[in-house]
């Protein structure tokens, strides 16, 4: 598997506006400005690992993107999922779903524990934490009362956020239970949606320790592996997100990232640079 797999993922049109002027053309793995069907704009074509059209369910997008990712975690690899794009892109559709159509870290989080479940040699120990960055103030969502916590950095743990809440889970159930419950605790305060998700990013990490049963005796036997799945769109300007992901992007880690998109016209000026931002990544 490639180090750094980069998708993008149209949604389907709010409206039914009939457009006269450009539209985006999706076919197999690139997404090229069109005038007509059959006249692309040029300079407006891009190739990617993978190209999700509205049709797209998130289970598609998790077996294609993000399943390798997960088996490896469990395995012993850093992995990283993240969206990025504008507002209402996309980005919670595709990381947390709907009813009829569970979101990646739904799916994510039954496969770690079915994968667990047979895995019978090893013994698991499993953490996790979520929180949100808003206005570069890092928010426990698992207690309201950790509010404004900073990120450290030690030999031991490397970056870290000081005082973040981890809970011990067993089970998926037990784990959409606690995000469930840490969504109530985000950032709706701003009355402009738009800048509210603009401003707001959350992270939702888990850390699997494992070690084998029969050699549990011996000290270096345990192995430390770490997923996290997060949320959000990713500016680079916003540092405290940047820092926190960035082991997870560098050294034995696996990434998908997934650049969702708007189709709708009047938003082709920044899909532009999303597909830039996406092309950049590869
Ligand atoms: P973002 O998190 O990027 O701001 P949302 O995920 O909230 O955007 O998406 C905006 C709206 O579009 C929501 O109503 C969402 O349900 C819908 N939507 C987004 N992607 C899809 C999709 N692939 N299929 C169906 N509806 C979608």
């Amino acid at each position: 598997m490639e180090k750094i797999c980069v998708a993008v993922r149209v949604r389907p049109p709010m409206s039914d506006e009939s457009s006269n002027g450009t539209f985006w053309k999706v076919e197999d793995n690139r997404i090229s400005l069109h005038k007509t069907l059959s006249t692309p704009i040029t300079g407006a074509s891009y190739t990617f690992d993978y190209v999700f059209d509205q049709d797209c369910r998130n289970q598609t997008v998790y077996e294609l993107l993000t399943k390798d990712i997960i088996h490896a975690a469990v395995e012993g690899f850093n992995g990283t999922a993240f969206a990025y794009g504008q507002t209402s892109s996309g980005k919670t559709f595709t990381m947390n779903g709907s009813e009829n159509d569970p979101g990646i870290i739904h799916l994510a989080v039954k496969d770690i524990f079915t994968k667990i479940q047979m895995t019978n040699d090893r013994e698991f120990l499993i953490r996790v934490s979520y929180m949100e960055i808003y206005n570069e103030e890092i928010n426990d969502l698992f207690a309201v009362e950790n509010q404004k916590l900073q990120i450290h950095e030690s030999l031991e743990r490397g970056v870290f956020v000081a005082g973040l809440r981890e809970e011990i889970v067993n089970s998926a159930e037990q784990v959409l239970k606690l995000i469930q419950s840490g969504e109530v605790n985000r950032h709706f305060g701003e009355t402009n949606m738009n800048v509210r998700s603009s401003r707001s990013h959350t992270i939702f990490r888990m850390v699997i320790e494992s070690k084998g049963k029969e050699t549990s005796t011996s000290a270096y036997s345990s192995l430390d592996d770490a997923i996290r799945v997060s949320v959000g769109h990713i500016p680079y300007r916003d540092s405290k997100l940047t820092r926190i992901l960035q082991p997870a992007l560098g050294g034995n880690a696996k990434t998908s990232i997934i650049c969702t998109l708007a189709p709708e016209e009047v938003h082709v000026e920044e899909t532009k640079g999303t597909l830039q931002f996406a092309s950049r990544a590869k």
